[in-house]
Order: C-alpha cells, then structure tokens, then sequence
C-alpha cells in the first residue's frame, strides 16, 4: 500500500514471457534458475516468519511504546477478534441487509448452477455493473501503457481535471473541488482550483463518465460500501469469513486461508513496519556485514557499466547517459539506522494509534484511518530524500525510480541469500543476483525517462532492430 513509486522486486518475475522460439533452451535454464530462486525465498520466509512469531510473541518490560503497540495488534488478531461482529454491524447496519442478501444471491446453488462458472459472469447479472467485464483490459487500458511513466504523467490544475473530466451523478455535474476538498479536510488542508494534478488515467476517467451517467447515486454508494464490507469480512470472526467461502471458491478455486499466526504477522508489519523491523533487526540481523553488501553492490555496478561497453546496438551519449545513471543510484542496505536509535521517533510514528488487545476490528478502523492521514497529509510536507520505501522485516528487495534507489531489507540479508560468513559464491549467486536485477529496473520500461535519462532515437530504432 503506498508504494506506487517503487519496484517490487525479486518475487514478481514468476511470469515468464518468452519472445522468440529459438530461446527455449534459454527459457529452460532461466525456469530452472526460477524454480531455485523461489524455493530459497519460500526458505527465507519460513525464517523469517519463525523470527516474527518469537518477537511478537511476548511482551518485554523494557520494550518502547511503538513495540507495545504492535505487540498488542498482533496479539487482537491472534485473539480472532472476540467483539468485533458487535461492531461491525453496528457501523455497518445499513448494508448488513444488503450484505447478507448479496451472500445468499452469491451461494453455492446459484454458482453451481451455472457450472461453476468464475463470478465475474455472475456479477453482472445482479448489478449490471461493467467493472467485471473480461475484456477489461482490452477495453479500458493495455497494461503496457500502464508501465509507461510518459503516458501516465499528465500534470494540470484542478480546475483543468474539472474541465477535461466532466461527470455526471443524478444528472448533476460532479465537483472535483468538493470531491478532492471533502477527503483532504481530513487533514485539514484546503484545495483550490489552481492545485496542480496529476491524472494517471486520462483514458479511463473520460470512459468512465459513460458508465456513471446509467446509474444512480445510491448504486455507486452502495458499490463502494460493498467494496468496503468485502474488505473487512476477512478481519470479522469465523461466521463471517465464513459466508464468503461460496464467494472464494469460484472466485479462486479454494477456501483454504493463511494460518492464523502468519496473516496476523503480516498484517502487523504492513500497519507497523518499523515497529516490527526494530523487533526483527534486534533477533535476527548481523548488521556489521552491511560493508560486504556494501562492496557487492560496487562491484556489481561496475560489470554493469562495464557491459555497457559491448553494446552494439547504443550509441556513445546514450552509454555515457546511462553510465552516470548507474553511478548515481543510491543504496539503501538493512534498515533505517533511527529505529534502532531513536526510541522518540519512533514512538511518534505511532502516537495517535490506540489499541486494545480485544478490539480487533476498531483497530484495523484506526490503522485505516491513521494510514490514509499518514499519507494525505505528505501533499504540504517536504520530500523526505531518507525516507525508506520499504521496511525492514521483508523478504523482497526494491528499485525506486522517482528517487533512483535500490533497497535491500534485512529480511533478504540472510541465508540462503546472503551472509558475511558463508563463501562468495554463494553470496553472487544469491544477492549477487538480486543486486544486478534491481540495478536493471533503473533502465528498463519504467526507470528509463527519470534523471534526464532518455534512449537517444538511434538506439531506440537500432535496439527493435536486434
Ligand atoms: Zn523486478
């Protein structure tokens, strides 16, 4: 969540898409190499799981107030929140109706009896609603042009937006400017129509007013607070999650859930990933080898510039280009130094969260809430160039392209990736290679037009050549 601006990595490269015929024996070694790659990762999470169900265990008399917190979230989603169906209806009563005709509409019998058919075709039978549409892609955007920084940056003031993107509720025209004010006074930052704006999907919003003008202001509300319930089903006690498995089934083709311990440690460290990355660095993580990652990355870099050389398809100012590209990517290794040294800070990171260990479902409401805040209130703060944009209990590893920065939490810095004691070797084949991928998304697709770093057309036109 919130991290629209980095590259995912190592994990998301499990859909190969082979180009050419002549590169199946390539293709087969890289599958090989692939299916390695991911039984080390699933090797890594199980420690790395291990190492999270220990430190949120227990609490500790000398743990700081951020801990506490998360220790006490952890600890509400373990309980399998006692009070929260209380609640949940209370908040929600005006839906509860719909939600459970919308469940009992959605049962086996009316699935089976189409074949167990996928639930997208079901779906728009009861609401006509043409968001589960198959050829969504087809028809609304083509997800290589989602990749594309050129097309999605389309920077215009508010009242441009209001312009270009007119739409119509109930007949009525829709005001961007209450719209946009209406969820940014939660913050208390008032929006006029000279803000500048950035619209990541021209395409769509001019589609869009087409389908909102066939329905009314209670379908809309009710498809959002149906996107919301559907949210928070999974936080609600075994009954609820329950109503849903006729809806999982055609949905995924299974029922079966995440163990309880896992789910409630990951949904931990994605509210608290500092808090729980202070807890994860203490147990698990031998910072003093920072400097041999540190030398890795160097080296790696180097064969990268050096390879630019054997180019033949890249003209001379591209290289150069791509050369100082190279050389001004920043490195992020292990973890954010203050976690572990600045208790003030941190506490203040997590102040306004309240929880209670049998308060479950108010607690995800308030991570919900504290989060959106968290993230509204950036648009008057000043880039904070430090800022990681990962934590550190996670075993991934990242490319930012807005900040031209590669991460490596402490979560990858351990067997069987990587340790200061095990032999070289072992350390190119595992983060070695880690580090050279993420070094490549500074140059592929996305990264290519950041820091005045441009294809030069020859290139361009030579590299489709080749
Ligand atoms: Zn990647």
């Amino acid at each position: 969540m919130g991290r629209s601006e980095s590259q995912m990595d190592i994990t998301d490269i499990n859909t190969p898409k082979p180009k050419k015929k002549q590169r199946w024996t390539s293709l087969e070694i890289y599958l090989s190499v692939l299916v390695l790659l991911l039984t080390i990762i699933a090797v890594t999470m199980i420690a790395l799981y291990a190492t999270y169900d220990d430190v949120l265990q227990e609490p500790k008399s000398d743990d700081i107030e951020a801990v506490q917190k998360a220790k006490t979230l952890y600890r509400s989603c373990i309980n399998e929140c006692k009070c929260s169906s209380l609640y949940f209806i209370k908040s929600v009563s005006k839906y509860a109706d719909f939600l459970i005709h919308l469940f009992s509409l959605l049962s086996k019998a009316i699935i089976d009896s189409r074949g167990g058919g996928p639930l997208l075709k079901v779906l728009p039978d009861i609401y006509e609603w043409p968001v589960a549409t198959d050829d969504w892609e087809q028809v609304y955007a083509k997800p290589e042009d989602r990749n594309d920084p050129m097309l999605l940056y389309n920077k215009m003031k508010l009242s441009q937006v209001q312009n270009n993107f007119s739409l119509e509720i109930n007949g009525k025209p829709f005001s961007w400017s209450n719209f946009t004010n209406e969820i940014m006074s939660t913050v208390d930052i008032k929006i006029t129509s000279e803000e500048d704006v950035v619209v990541y999907a021209p395409e769509y919003l001019t589609k869009l007013k087409l389908i909102l003008t066939k329905y009314s202001a209670r379908d809309l509300q009710n498809l959002m607070s149906w996107r919301f319930i559907m949210d928070l089903v999974s936080s609600l006690s075994r009954t609820y999650k329950e109503s849903r498995n006729a809806f999982r089934k055609a949905l995924y083709g299974t029922t079966s859930e995440i163990a309880a311990w896992r789910r409630c440690a990951n949904f931990v460290n994605a509210n608290m990933d500092s808090a729980v990355g202070r807890l994860y660095v203490q147990a698990a993580f031998a910072g003093d080898s920072k400097h041999v990652v540190e030398d890795l990355i160097t080296q790696i870099r180097e064969v990268f510039i050096q390879t630019l050389d054997e180019l033949t398809w890249m003209d001379a100012e591209t290289k150069k280009r791509a050369e100082e590209k190279a050389l001004a990517i920043k490195e992020r290794i292990g973890y954010p130094d203050d976690i572990l040294s600045d208790d003030n800070k941190l506490n203040k990171e997590y102040e306004e969260y309240k929880y209670k260990e049998d308060e479950y479902f108010e607690n995800i409401m308030q991570n919900v809430k504290y989060g959106q805040h968290k993230q509204l209130k950036k648009l008057r703060e000043k880039v904070d160039k430090d800022e990681w944009i990962s934590g550190p209990a996670v075993v991934n590893a990242f490319y930012s392209s807005g900040r031209n920065q590669i991460v490596f939490p402490a979560g990858i810095l351990q067997p069987p990736f990587f340790s200061a004691q095990q032999s070289k070797s072992l350390n190119y084949g595992g983060i070695g290679m880690v580090i050279g991928h993420e070094i490549t998304h500074g140059f592929d697709d996305s990264g290519k037009v950041h820091l005045s770093f441009l294809w030069q057309r020859y290139s361009l036109r030579k590299l489709i050549k080749s």
